[in-house]
């Protein structure tokens, strides 16, 4: 199976009716843009900026944020890359930054993080759009901010970021040839205003770690609860149409960068949703083109809505009983 993966490293991922599905990889330090030219995948969809500021004893500087983005971006080359701005806190607290101001927080994946934190904290901020802006001059850029709750979250994010370029070019300096701003929806309340954001954004990734997480109050790394709530439900697969139907139709791209998109299975169901873009651990590529190659979308599409509109009592028992009938 390995030596099969390993050669579908210069297949494009396309299903077996045709359909072309963008396959992208998670990443987060400069060694991981080594799995782009080992998996053939198609771009970075998810580069989780927090790293750098996790594995350094102090908080790294602009400069060295800026050296790591160019890094990242001179080795992806025509690939794209999708920059997530720093989501700290929560399951990632750093040792040198006063995360609670001085409270505890009983909650800390509900708590001060991410997004929130960043537009509290705007130098952390300003700090991370000038090395992203400065490390993409003269080519394009594309910017995720995590935990979007509610939509002038956005926008203000958005608006600090286009101060930031407005005064390089101010100063002369070289500046992105184009950015592009997109959303993660791992809150659910945003899925409840999604028509008010979706004209605002250029893409949108959902992230399902944390919205499971939410979706199911269910800790997404306590032991107890890790085997409790099934990918494959229909709370969450209703959910997710709710959130992939608005947004195609809209004409935004949407993406799954969560580790449900890295298990065939689940990966196959998205699909099915009617999701043409994944952005997954570089392990999971091989299995997942494999997945793809043997997939009918249209008719797994009609199926899934079907079992949508009337759940069977084991959706994955029905999904796995979907794949093994249409294996190729
Ligand atoms: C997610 O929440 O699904 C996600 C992709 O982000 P992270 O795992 O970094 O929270
Ligand atoms: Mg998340």
């Amino acid at each position: 199976r390995r030596a099969s993966f390993a050669a579908l490293k210069s297949v494009a991922p396309t299903t077996r009716d045709g359909h072309r599905v963008t396959v992208m990889v998670n990443a987060g330090l400069r060694d991981d843009v080594a799995a782009l030219d080992l998996t053939g995948a198609d771009g970075i969809g998810l580069f989780r900026t927090e790293f750098q500021f996790l594995v350094s004893a102090t908080l790294p500087q602009r400069e060295r944020q800026q050296r790591l983005y160019k890094d990242v971006l001179d080795a992806a080359g025509d690939r794209p890359v999708i920059f997530r701005t720093v989501d700290i806190g929560g399951d990632k607290a750093l040792p040198y930054l006063d995360h609670d101001d001085g409270h505890d927080e009983e909650n800390p994946a509900m708590g001060w993080r991410a997004l929130r934190l960043a537009l509290d904290r705007q130098g952390l901020m300003k700090a991370q759009a000038r090395a992203l802006l400065e490390a993409a001059g003269g080519r394009s850029l594309n910017v995720m901010f995590p935990m979007v709750s509610e939509p002038w979250e956005f926008d203000e994010a958005k608006a600090l970021f286009e101060a930031q370029r407005a005064w390089l070019v101010s100063r002369g300096r070289k500046q992105p040839t184009e950015i592009r701003y997109g959303a993660m929806l791992e809150v659910p309340a945003l899925a409840e205003v999604l028509d008010i954001l979706l004209p605002k954004i250029d893409f949108l990734s959902i992230g399902t770690n944390d919205l499971t997480q939410f979706l199911f109050a269910a800790d997404r790394a306590h032991p107890k609860l890790a085997m409790r709530y099934d990918w494959l439900s229909p709370a969450i697969l209703r959910f997710l149409r709710r959130v992939i139907e608005p947004a195609r139709a809209a004409g935004i791209p949407v993406a799954v960068c969560g580790e449900m998109g890295g298990r065939p299975l689940e990966a196959m169901a998205l699909i099915g949703l009617g999701i043409d873009r994944l952005s997954i651990t570089p392990a999971a590529v091989g299995p997942i083109k494999a997945m793809l190659a043997t997939l009918d979308r249209g008719r797994l599409m009609t199926d899934t809505a079907a079992w949508l509109t009337n759940p069977p009592p084991d959706m994955r028992a029905a999904f796995a009983q979907w794949a093994s009938d249409n294996a190729v």
